[in-house]
């Protein structure tokens, strides 16, 4: 007895040393810092005059699109070739799906791949009722004390003003690159881009084009989200969620309230949906938002690190804490969302059917038809009908975190904001990126501007605003990424 006792004792220190070790050893690689120092000019009174402008047009895309207005979108298409001369005269300009811009920088070498850089310019509306909640009027373009304020100064006519501003630097130095290089800005993003990048993406195929990779909004230069971790962490996205939204159909017997049934529609719908939301897909530490916790968990407290760097051990218990919160569990799974119901017509008849709506956001390693066999099954209630709403998307490919653009953009990275961890991330929500990976061979989405919580109060709510010091230096990466990637010698893989 005793002698088992020990040995016990003896594999638990072993385990504890070996847990403590791993934890140890678990330390950031070390920081890329300041590559070179970037050497481009960006002149930032121009830069921020110009994004003002550019949100004075309410290029807003409305729900449904049939109240778009679509003058305005014309009118700053028109503002675009006056306030960037440059590029309109070096760049071929071709309307893709009537009012999504598609330009193309020919380059002298016809067989390098090209490169897409990509923005979208049309912005969702504000909220009725909230325009006086504004420090600045959404849709006038104020600067002040160095921020720039309105609605699209961060999502996202922050970047195609970058994108232009920075190859406007690059033509006045003279600038001609190698590869081609193709610019589109969607004018319907935050509508599903089923027009503009869907458009594009179709271009590419009948035209046989592939880029080598593509750049599209998606995550930031993150400050102060991250407890304990004071470095700025750049999320580099590799990859993006699918979408699926199913409608659940409960019928029964109709009738008077005052004599319902043991269970009406409504109730059987209920049962269906709490069990859709009580048995989810499984979440797991695997894909891109685990190994983007896996990185910054390398700069956590060592009491932090001791569940992701013992994995082998603990990865359930991981598992179990980062689904508690919104943020963690989204990246980590699929996730249900019921988010419309109806029933009945009136408060005293019973209804015949009820219908009940839930949002699915798939992770890359489910699939429509896997999230749709799983409903099924769980549900399994021959008095509930499920069917498909007809706007699925499939989840990305994973694209590569050790190619040439994933490279570069990680340099760039660096250059511009000095000691910075850079890790490759997913994006939960969708964005145009769905139809530029469809013509690319790795896509990536990436803002390259600091954001701190309160910037991100903006997005699509009250207050959106960018620092002009933020666009400058937008402006100057987009141009250092193009130069780094687009001269005679392109970086090898
Ligand atoms: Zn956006």
């Amino acid at each position: 007895m005793k002698k088992i006792l020990a040995a016990l004792g003896a594999i638990l220190a072993l385990l504890v040393i070996v847990v403590l070790v791993r934890t140890a050893q678990f330390t950031p690689d070390p920081i890329a810092a300041g590559v070179s120092a970037p050497t481009i000019q960006v002149d930032a009174e121009t830069a921020a005059r110009h994004l003002s402008e550019a949100v004075r047009f309410q290029t807003i895309s409305p729900q449904p699109p049939q109240g778009r207005d679509r003058e305005e979108f014309e009118a700053f298409i028109n503002w675009l070739s006056e306030a960037y001369p440059l590029v309109h005269q070096n760049l071929v300009l071709q309307r893709i799906s009537d009012q999504t811009l598609l330009y193309k920088w020919v380059g002298s070498d016809p067989v390098t791949k090209p490169i897409l850089l990509t923005a979208h310019y049309d912005v969702v509306p504000v909220v009725p009722g909230t325009e006086g909640d504004w420090a600045h009027p959404p849709f006038a373009g104020d600067i002040v004390d160095g921020v720039i304020w309105g609605r699209g100064s961060l999502d996202d006519k922050s970047a195609v003003i970058a994108i232009l501003e920075g190859a406007t630097a690059l033509l006045k130095e003279g600038y001609a690159p190698a590869r081609t290089v193709y610019f589109a800005f969607g004018h319907d993003e935050e509508i599903g881009g089923r027009e503009g990048a869907h458009g594009v993406a179709e271009y590419f195929m009948s035209h046989g084009i592939e880029a080598a990779w593509s750049l599209d909004e998606g995550s930031f230069v993150l400050e102060g989200f991250f407890p304990g971790i004071d470095t700025p962490f750049a999320s580099i996205n590799i990859a993006e969620k699918g979408y699926v939204t199913v409608q659940l159909t409960a019928h029964a017997a109709g009738g008077h309230s005052s004599v319902p049934p043991k269970e009406t529609a409504v109730g059987i719908l209920a049962e269906a949906i709490l069990k859709l939301q009580n048995n989810q897909p499984p979440a797991k530490m695997d894909g891109p938002g685990a190994e983007n916790f896996t990185t910054m968990a390398r700069h956590m407290s060592f009491s932090k690190r001791i569940l992701f760097a013992n994995q082998w051990l603990f990865k359930g218990l991981l598992v179990k804490e980062m689904t508690k919160e919104p943020f963690t569990n989204a990246q980590l799974r699929t996730t249900t969302a019921p988010t419309m119901l109806s029933g009945s017509i009136k408060e005293n008849v019973l209804p015949i059917e009820a219908i009940g709506v839930v949002n699915f956001r798939i992770h890359p390693r489910d699939s429509i038809a896997s999230v749709v066999e799983h409903v099924e099954k769980t549900v399994n209630d021959p008095r509930v009908d499920v069917s498909v709403i007809n706007n699925s998307t499939e989840p990305s490919e994973i694209s590569s975190a050790a190619a040439e653009g994933y490279k570069a953009l990680s340099r760039t990275v660096s250059k511009m904001f000095g000691e910075t961890i850079v890790a490759p991330g997913m994006t939960v929500a969708g964005t145009d990126s769905k139809s530029y990976a469809l013509v690319s061979e790795n896509s990536y989405r990436f803002n390259p501007m600091t954001v701190t919580p309160k910037d991100l109060t903006g997005f699509h709510g009250t207050n959106e605003s960018l620092s002009v010091e933020n666009l400058q230096k937008a402006s100057v990466f987009y141009a250092e990424l193009i130069k780094a990637t687009a001269s005679n010698t392109p970086l090898g893989e």
